[in-house]
């Protein structure tokens, strides 16, 4: 990104070890060669070189091609995929946020990108964040709840999560969720870290929680359209199978289980 706010992907690809699989190449490109548009600080690191963000059409770069951050958020060093994830979370709230809550005016950027201010009521306003929990539910056996939601892959299968609501601790988000979604009470309830995830503009907020393995599991069908629990040898039997994708490593949701699991999991996607 360094300055152009997107990365380009080489087509050439990158041999994994083993050969067994080409991956893009992502290389962030300097000012010069970034994109017309808007630019954002994103800050400044110890030798005082600067990083910007820029929105706007993606320049034609021969042998590149374009690439979100779900497709090289894994594959980027730190502090790119930090840079990326950083502006793609700022953008998201400039393109939203053009006109002020308040009085319906026009709003205009200051602070280098991280205010807007109205042009009527001088009201400042700043990026937001929806923060959200996600948790893993385990049993006194260590077994743990996978679920799947409507409108997944048929194979797809996950850990609980959902939106915190106003006036709720994170706590009582993780309990109201668990509950809502497949009828368990949890006791337990322990934070265990925390990912950005700017799609649009959530924070992730990991959480360990415990809970009857005996008791009936009750999925809302609005939410859940199956709920299970799985031990790990059953967990890598299903993988095996065929009949259980896991999260990309890129997740929270996947940290968590790979934190449980012990490793990775059996065919782990790279994404
Ligand atoms: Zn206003």
């Amino acid at each position: 990104m360094g300055g152009a706010g997107h990365a380009g992907a080489g087509r050439r690809g990158r041999a994994r070890a083993g050969g067994v699989r080409a991956v893009p190449d992502p290389r962030v490109r300097g000012p010069g060669r970034g994109a017309p548009g808007d630019r954002w600080l994103l800050g400044v690191d110890p030798s005082g070189t600067a990083y910007f963000g820029a929105a706007g059409p993606l320049p034609e770069v021969e042998g590149a091609a374009p690439a979100g951050l779900r497709e090289v958020g894994a594959l980027l060093e730190d502090r790119d995929s930090g840079l990326l994830t950083h502006v793609v979370a700022l953008e998201h709230w400039h393109a939203t946020h053009r006109f002020c809550p308040r009085c319906g005016a026009p709003t205009e950027v200051r602070s280098a990108g991280h205010v807007r201010v109205c042009t009527v009521d001088g009201s400042e306003h700043f990026p937001r964040v929806d923060p959200a929990v996600i948790m893993l539910v385990r049993d006194e056996a260590d077994r743990i709840l996978l679920a799947r939601g409507p409108s997944w892959p048929a194979d797809r299968r996950s850990v609980l999560a959902g939106f915190v609501e106003p006036g709720e601790s994170l706590e009582q988000a993780v309990a109201r969720e668990v509950i809502e979604e497949v009828g368990l009470a949890v006791r337990d309830v322990r934070y265990l870290g925390s990912q950005p995830w700017p799609l649009p503009r959530s924070l992730m907020l990991g959480f360990t929680a415990r809970a009857d393995g005996r008791a009936p599991l009750r999925p809302d069908p609005e939410e859940i359209l199956d709920a299970a629990w799985f031990t790990r040898e059953e967990l890598r039997a299903a993988i095996d199978a065929g009949e259980v994708v896991a999260p990309g490593p890129l997740s929270i949701a996947a940290q968590l289980i790979m934190r449980w699991y012990g490793g990775p999991l059996p065919k782990m996607p790279l994404f």
